[in-house]
């Protein structure tokens, strides 16, 4: 479904994901879905499309895309895979675009290139075990020794941990927050055994651990002067990229509750007739549209590179919610169909309850706009 926000290049993005996602990932999606495991080869193949430093700009080896782009693509693996949009995004997003932002010239003569060919995974360690929403307390240290650092913490809830090959950790140096890119392999990085959860199960996770870990010093990306700031910045994308994975869900919870009900007959008619599966569809079709109005809207004010705090809260806490309910909409539409596998209704409700949780919980998102708002 296109705007008359998207130009050309959306566009052909957008029909180009959707070949490809009917292709290659519509196929795969049950089964590791129900296996809770992450499709590696998939993610290589996201390369052909150029999509692994879709935001990073052309002359540095990206797609040189904008946020309506990385919606849009998020949107598209999330139709047929909301778990592998998640890996995607934590990659695309929390990884890649991140260290961009952040890095000096020689950082992205190292690592660049390796996570936009694919050839490394990223994954992002922000949350830990006594600290998600109050993400200043964080406790994982780094001190300064002679030509290195030293990292001691553990991060939780870290999506491709698992497979990752480089993280970018926020760590408190002198109880200020800097970030660093850190490899797999360093001395004293471990990971934790993966971590089972209810949906989004197609993307990995799991804990990971520093203990004295050894870092070189040329690996600090961002000291205390503008960590907070690059934090703040890509949760705005962040939340941008999961309303793309919100959207995704809806639309195709929508699809599939408007087809049942025309197919399904009751009382002899098909159901679509009774006024109370009209509410559903009618006020899901609605919110449907309401999230692409918001999405689209906000879209076209970031790339006026303004902050965007704000607004990006408001997309994400409306249309995590919105998704959550349009597939709960589409369960009740579809009865005992839905509630078993078989229409992956249930796996879309699983999954869209992720996006009330992770990248700030709708009670993070409700606390910053009424911050922004009456403390302005
Ligand atoms: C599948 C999954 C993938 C994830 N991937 C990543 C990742 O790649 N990297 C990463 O760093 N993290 C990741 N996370 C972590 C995620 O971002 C956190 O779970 C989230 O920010 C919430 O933090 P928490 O779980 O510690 O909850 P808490 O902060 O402990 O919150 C618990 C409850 O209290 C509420 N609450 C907290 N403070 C307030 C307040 N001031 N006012 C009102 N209510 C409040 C919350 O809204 C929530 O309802 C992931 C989590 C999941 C489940």
């Amino acid at each position: 479904m296109t705007s008359t926000f998207w130009r050309e290049e959306h566009r052909l993005l957008d029909a180009s994901l959707t070949r490809f996602v009917s292709k290659h990932v519509e196929s795969q999606a049950e089964m590791h879905d129900q296996a809770g495991t992450f499709n590696k080869a998939l993610f290589h193949k996201l390369q052909e499309l150029d999509l692994l430093g879709l935001t990073i700009p052309t002359e540095s080896g990206g797609g040189g895309m904008d946020t309506l782009a990385t919606v849009i693509t998020h949107t598209r693996l999330a139709f047929s895979d909301p778990g592998f949009a998640l890996a995607y995004l934590a990659h695309a997003l929390l990884f890649t675009n991140n260290f961009y932002q952040m890095s000096s010239q020689s950082q992205q003569k190292r690592y660049l290139d390796k996570v936009i060919s694919g050839a490394w995974i990223g994954a992002m360690g922000m949350t830990e075990p006594s600290c998600g929403t109050d993400i200043f307390n964080i406790k994982t240290t780094a001190i300064k020794k002679d030509d290195h650092y030293v990292i001691n913490g553990r991060k939780i809830f870290i999506t491709n941990a698992p497979v990752a090959d480089i993280f970018l950790i926020y760590a408190k140096m002198n109880d200020k927050l800097v970030t660093f890119v850190v490899e797999q392999g360093f001395k004293g990085l471990s990971l934790g055994s993966a971590t089972s959860k209810m949906g989004m199960r197609s993307s990995s996770m799991c804990e990971v651990i520093f203990e004295d870990c050894i870092v070189p010093q040329e690996n600090l990306l961002s000291d205390a002067k503008d960590s907070v700031i690059h934090m703040m910045s890509n949760l705005e994308i962040e939340r941008m990229g999961l309303a793309g994975i919100s959207l995704g869900i809806a639309e195709r919870c929508f699809d599939i509750m408007t087809r049942y009900a025309q197919d399904r007959e009751t009382f002899g008619v098909p159901i679509y007739k009774h006024g109370q599966i009209q509410r559903y569809i009618g006020e899901s079709y609605a919110k449907l549209e309401a999230m692409r109005a918001l999405i689209y809207t906000v879209c076209a004010a970031m790339d006026d590179k303004k902050n965007n705090r704000l607004k990006t809260d408001a997309v994400k806490l409306f249309c995590s919610t919105a998704a959550k309910e349009i597939a709960d909409a589409a369960m009740q539409v579809l009865g005992g169909y839905g509630y078993c596998t078989e229409f992956r209704v249930e796996q879309m409700l699983r999954d869209a309850k992720l996006l009330e949780i992770g990248g700030g919980t709708i009670e993070a998102h409700q606390r910053n706009i009424t911050r922004d708002i009456c403390e302005a």
